[in-house]
């Protein structure tokens, strides 16, 4: 038995659907935290699922099933092909088709010549996509115009395989199971992985590098991070830049501690994590003007920023990852590299060169870097003195993934919970980043060297 599942990105310039074998539903993943995936996403972590072939066009948004498997890589054969659909067939008589992969090494797009099927069965067009090589065996694949990752494809001897990255998919229960977190070990300070353990109660083994390895306890910090866990807000050091770039280094900025002109933001919502619609309205609306981006909150010596998770379908199609985290800045503290100067993003002549925007609706910008896909910062034209600032981007050698002597993570919930496709996967990282900061607030500060799992 064969499953669809149709995919789609934000902007839904990229619409298509992928195949699974049914028998092996749902898969179990690896959730990906190595510097590659965070720096070419923006994401603190990323999760790829195989699918069956290559992506496919659309059944009319229908999930259809069959009951013949196709090839596990490369374009499937007239055999493979199912039949189950009664629109007629189209004959091509063309029999072949260039690798994708020669053809990004001729400098272009692949683009599958079809061999023979119905519309619905012919391998999707990749036109609209950005593929950028993370490596000589492996080419990854964006959305050109809103930069959600879309394939993780490894090029192997015997052809092809792909991976779908399951935030852009329109179901992930019963399809994905969540396994386990991989190369945590570049995290440096253990990622996001710390906040989300146990899933369905099952625990999530945290390895140093790939599955069934070393694996890493809670609490975990790389030699070169000697501090322990510590709630009191005072950084290691007061001063310093946190540094953040791409994957390709097209975009690179620094973070500036808070300062006076950190104040001067004024945003009409009291904290990003509330949504509306089911929220009260004392919740989302800033009648105080509180500068809540600024932590320790209400500090008169703020030293780090606000961060959290967001799981809402934007964010969610936006990116390709179901979770997606945010640090709020203001523009003022984010300057050039080597510069005192803040960046610009209004003015097309001064914005930093290979940031490209995608405006989601009218006001609601989206930036990211377009030769890597990276995402960068989210704004709005009405709060444009305080930017979103994707944290996998982060220079973990700062301060590790989580930048804690930066940032003061939200420690309550996660935004647009509600929203999330994978209802178990919020509940699992809602629970995570309770639990953990009650471990880290009630065991760390009496020791530090426990073990947790
Ligand atoms: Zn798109
Ligand atoms: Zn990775
Ligand atoms: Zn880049
Ligand atoms: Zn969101």
């Amino acid at each position: 038995m064969t499953t669809y599942v149709n995919a789609s990105c934000q902007c839904e310039l990229n619409a298509f659907r992928v195949t699974f074998d049914t028998t092996f539903l749902p898969i179990s993943n690896e959730i990906c935290h190595c510097s590659t995936c965070r720096h070419s996403s923006g994401q603190m972590a990323l999760c790829h699922v195989a699918i069956e072939g290559v992506p496919l066009n659309r059944a009319n948004g229908l999930s259809v099933h069959s009951s013949r498997s196709s090839s596990r890589s490369g374009f499937r054969n007239i055999d493979d092909i199912e039949r189950s659909s009664s629109r007629p067939r189209k004959e091509t008589g063309i029999h072949h088709h260039p690798s994708p992969t020669l053809a990004l090494n001729a400098g272009c797009i692949a683009r599958p010549i079809l061999e023979v099927g119905e519309e619905h069965e012919m391998p999707y067009d990749l036109g609209d996509m950005t593929a950028y090589k993370t490596s000589p065996d492996v080419t990854r694949y964006f959305c050109t115009s809103c930069s959600a990752q879309l394939f993780w494809v490894h090029h192997m001897d015997d052809g092809d395989v792909w991976k779908v990255a399951v935030g852009v998919l329109d179901r992930t229960e019963g399809v994905v199971k969540r396994g386990i977190h991989i190369w945590v070990g570049d995290t440096l300070d253990g990622g996001v992985a710390d906040q989300l353990r146990v899933i369905g109660g099952i625990k999530m083994p945290r390895y140093r590098e790939i599955a069934g390895g070393e694996e890493l306890v809670l609490g975990w910090r790389a030699d070169c991070f000697t501090r322990t866990y510590e709630s009191s807000a005072e950084p290691t050091s007061s001063g310093g830049q946190l540094k953040a770039f791409c994957h390709c280094r097209t975009i690179s900025f620094v973070v500036s501690r808070p300062s006076e002109v950190s104040l001067f933001p004024s945003a009409a919502y009291p904290d990003l994590l509330y949504p509306y619609g089911v929220s009260r309205m004392s919740e989302i609306v800033n009648s105080n003007d509180e500068k809540w981006w600024l932590r320790p909150k209400l500090s008169l010596h703020p030293t780090k920023y606000l961060a959290g998770h967001c799981m809402c379908r934007f964010c969610r199609q936006c990116s390709g990852f179901e979770i997606q985290s945010w640090a709020f800045i203001p523009l003022a503290n984010i300057l050039a590299p080597g510069s005192t100067n803040s960046l610009c993003l209004e003015v097309d002549e001064k914005r930093p060169a290979g940031l490209k925007q995608f405006i989601s609706s009218p006001g609601e910008y989206k930036e990211f870097c377009g030769t890597c896909g990276a995402t960068v910062f989210s704004w709005k034209a009405g709060t444009p003195d305080l930017i979103n600032i994707s944290v996998g981007l982060l220079d973990e050698e700062n301060s590790g993934a989580r930048a804690e002597d930066w940032l003061e993570w939200h420690r309550e919930r996660v935004s647009h919970q509600e929203k999330a496709l994978s209802p178990s996967l919020a509940k699992a990282l809602q629970e995570g980043i309770k639990h953990f900061w009650n471990q880290i607030d009630s065991t760390f500060l009496v020791d530090p060297t426990d073990a947790l799992t």
